[in-house]
């Protein structure tokens, strides 16, 4: 595989600038002069930057991990495989390790793996530095996706293409807010203007338990009123009923999930309620 060294690539997210490379500890861009600082030794090349906002490594050890190589989606999979110039957004839970990868995210976890910390509606990267570009769970969390779609486009080299997982039908949910859940149609129009997009529909990532989110917050509002003494019989009966009846119902669905969604009908049932959508895009020439 290539090597991709990060700090070759990584250039003043205000105005593209070079960044002096003398300056390890406080990157400082030669063209605005605009200064950036560090966390644990990871540049935050994020304009204006609240380092103890971005700082997780002691809060943010509870959210779960993952590897990218093993989530089965074809797209990543193929640019691991070619040994693509990479840059992966979000990728703070990431635990895959690999030369030609740059990993950013908005935040610093508890390993201090990433490259750079950055913002993905100003990426500080120049134009056309990678092949592929990807995101797992980021868009919902971003308050103006269709900036980030054009930056995408922007550190792409043309006829390079882009991954995008992005929440449809999850509740409220991450850091550092929760903006804007897509439907496909949503996702595949961030991504057309620059991009020719290839396939966008519900993902296959996402596993079937995050359906079952909405079954368990309204689990836990049945089980107030179950434990109300103030409330009548017949009521805290009730709740107890539903409880149940919500706790035997997301069992037997993630039995089924798979089998059911193999079939026409639940397919397009399921479609109507994935918990996540995705996009593949190529970008254009000359945009
Ligand atoms: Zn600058």
């Amino acid at each position: 595989m290539r090597r991709v060294p990060a700090e070759n690539l990584t250039c003043c997210p205000r105005c593209h600038g070079a960044l002096a490379d003398d300056a390890q500890d406080s990157p400082r861009c030669t063209a605005c002069g605009a200064s950036y600082g560090t966390l644990g030794g990871i540049p935050v090349l994020v304009a204006d930057a609240d380092l103890d906002a971005i700082d997780l490594r002691e809060t943010g050890g509870h959210l779960p991990t993952y590897d990218c190589a093993g989530l089965g989606i074809p797209s990543v999979d193929a640019a691991l495989a070619r040994g693509d110039r990479i840059l992966e957004l979000g990728a703070g839970l990431d635990t895959h390790r690999a030369p030609n990868v740059v990993m950013t995210d908005a935040f610093v976890y508890g390993a201090d793996h990433l490259d750079v910390v950055a913002d993905a509606h100003a990426l500080p990267f120049a134009d056309a530095s990678f092949d592929f570009v990807f995101s797992l769970a980021v868009f919902e969390h971003l308050h103006s996706p269709w900036i980030a779609a054009r930056e995408i486009a922007r550190v792409l080299r043309p006829g390079g293409s882009c991954y995008t997982l992005a929440a449809f039908l999850q509740p409220l949910h991450g850091y550092p807010d929760h903006y804007f859940n897509a439907t496909e149609s949503g996702l595949r129009r961030l991504f057309e203007d620059d991009f020719e997009v290839q396939e966008a529909g519900p993902s296959r990532c996402c596993p079937h338990r995050e359906s079952l989110v909405p079954g368990l917050r309204m689990r836990e509002m049945a089980r107030e009123l179950r434990d109300d003494a103030t409330a009548p019989w017949r009521t805290r009966w009730r709740a107890r009923r539903l409880d149940r009846a919500l706790m035997t119902a997301g069992h037997q669905f993630l039995q089924l999930a798979d089998e059911m969604t193999r079939r026409p009908v639940g397919h397009e049932s399921w479609r109507q309620i994935a918990p996540a959508v995705e996009v593949v895009a190529v970008r254009r020439d000359g945009s």
